[in-house]
C-alpha cells in the first residue's frame, strides 16, 4: 500500500511530496494513522537546509514531522498495554533503553538517543511506524488536534516545573510555541504573576491569551521598569528562558532577584555565549538546562493539566493545512505571523 508524505528526498533547501510505502511495525513497534502533525521549528530548519539540518539528517530520503497524533492501527509482535483503536501522542525521543541513563530512569537523556522525522522517518505521511512505548495514550476528554501539541508542552511542563513555581513571579523570555505555553503551565501551577517578553507583537497577543499578565516587548517597552514595579522592587524569582536569544538570556539573569532559578529551555546559535559568571554565582542563582521531556513523567502531568480544563491550547493554532500544502504552510512560518502550522492530515 502506498501514502503520501512530505521528505527532504534530496540535500537543498524545500520539501517533496512524495508517494511512500507504508510502513510495516516490527516487534515491540506500532502502525499509526496520523491524524494531525503540527511544524516545529527543527522541522523549519530541515526545510532551510542550514548547518544543523545538514549535520542532523544523516540519511535521504527521510519523511519528516515529529509533533504529531494519530490512531493505533496495527500491532507488532510483543506490544502490549495497547490495542488498535486507541488514540496516542508520540514522544519524539526514542531511547535505547539499555544506556547508564535509561537504566537509571532517565531516559530523556539517553546516550544513544534517536529523534522521529530525523534518524527514523517522521510524521508529515499519512501512517508512520514507532515503538510501542513512545505511544502515549490519550483521554477522549482532549481535544483531538491539540495532542501533537503536547509534545513542545511538555518541553514547558519539564521547564516550568524544574524549581519552585507556586506563588513565584516569574519571566518567560520568548513567546514562541513552547513559551506560550510555559506561560499557561506557570500560570496552571500558581505562579503569582506571570510577565512575558518576546519582539514579536503578534506572538505577545497571544501569549496574553495563554494567560499572561503582562506581556512586554524589549523592543518598545521598559522591561526593567515594569518589573521592578510588579515585584517590589526585588526582580523576579524565576526566569524561564525559551529565545534562544543570548541578550534575552542576560535581561533575564539582569531582572532575577538573589536566590532564584533560570529554566534554559532555548537553544542558542552557538554553543559558547558570554553571560555575567560572577553575578551568577553571587546572586546564587540555580541554572537548570532543560532537554525534551521526562519519560514519561512529563507527559503525565501535560495530559492531566489538559484534563483539568486549566490551559487552552486552541490560541496556539494558527493555520490548519493539508500535507499537500507544506510550502504555505512553511511560507507562514517564514513571514513570522504564524504559531503553530497544523497539518490535517486525516482530521476527525
Ligand atoms: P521559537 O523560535 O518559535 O520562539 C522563540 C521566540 O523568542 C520567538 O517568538 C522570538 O521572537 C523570541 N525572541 C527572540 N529574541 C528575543 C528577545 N530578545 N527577547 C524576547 N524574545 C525574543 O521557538 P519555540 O519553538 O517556541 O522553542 C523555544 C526555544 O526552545 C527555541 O530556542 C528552541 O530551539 C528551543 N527548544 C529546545 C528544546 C530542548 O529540548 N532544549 C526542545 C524544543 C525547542
Ligand atoms: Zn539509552
Amino acid at each position: 500500500m502506498k501514502m503520501k508524505a512530505v521528505a527532504k528526498s534530496k540535500p537543498g533547501p524545500g520539501l517533496q511530496l512524495i508517494e511512500a510505502d507504508v510502513p510495516k511495525p516490527g516487534p515491540g513497534e506500532v502502525l499509526i494513522k496520523v491524524k494531525y502533525a503540527s511544524i516545529c521549528g527543527s522541522d523549519v530548519h530541515l526545510y532551510k537546509w542550514d548547518e544543523f539540518a545538514q549535520t542532523s539528517l544523516r540519511k535521504l530520503p527521510r519523511i519528516i514531522g515529529h509533533e504529531s497524533a494519530g490512531e493505533v492501527v496495527e500491532l507488532g509482535p510483543g506490544v502490549k498495554g495497547l490495542k488498535v483503536g486507541d488514540y496516542v501522542g508520540v514522544e519524539t525521543h526514542i531511547a535505547c533503553g539499555h544506556c547508564y541513563q535509561c537504566r537509571i530512569g532517565k531516559p530523556h537523556v539517553c546516550q544513544n538517543l534517536e529523534i522521529l522525522g530525523f534518524n527514523r522517518d517522521g510524521a508529515f505521511a499519512e501512517y508512520m511506524v514507532i515503538p510501542a512505548e513512545n505511544a502515549w495514550k490519550i483521554p477522549d476528554s482532549i481535544p483531538k488536534d491539540w495532542v501533537p501539541l503536547m509534545e513542545p508542552m511538555g518541553n514547558a511542563v519539564h521547564t516550568v516545573l524544574a524549581g519552585d513555581i507556586t506563588g513565584k513571579n516569574v519571566l518567560v523570555v520568548g513567546t514562541g510555541p513552547i513559551g506560550a505555553m510555559a506561560v499557561a503551565v506557570a500560570k496552571a501551577a500558581g505562579a503569582r504573576r506571570v510577565i512575558a517578553t518576546d519582539i514579536n507583537d503578534f506572538r505577545l497577543r497571544i501569549a496574553k491569551k495563554m494567560g499572561a499578565d503582562i506581556v512586554l516587548n524589549p523592543e518598545i517597552d521598559d522591561v526593567r521598569t515594569v518589573v521592578m514595579e510588579e515585584t517590589g522592587g526585588n526582580g523576579v524569582d524565576v526566569v524561564i528562558e525559551m529565545s534562544g536569544n543570548p541578550n534575552a538570556l542576560n535581561q533575564g539573569l539582569s531582572l532575577i532577584t538573589n536566590g532564584g532559578w533560570v529554566g534554559l529551555l532555548g537553544i542558542y546559535g552557538k554553543n559558547r555565549i558570554d553571560v555575567p559568571m560572577n553575578d551568577i554565582i553571587m546572586k546564587n542563582l540555580t541554572l537548570y538546562g532543560i532537554v525534551g521531556r521526562k519519560m514519561y513523567e512529563t507527559w503525565a502531568i501535560t495530559t492531566a493539566l489538559l484534563e483539568s480544563g486549566k490551559i487552552d491550547l486552541s490560541p496556539l493554532i494558527t493555520h490548519r493545512v493539508k500535507l499537500e500544502e507544506y510550502e504555505e504552510a512553511f511560507n507562514v512560518i517564514f513571514q513570522g505571523r504564524a504559531m503553530k502550522v497544523m497539518f490535517e492530515i486525516d482530521p476527525s
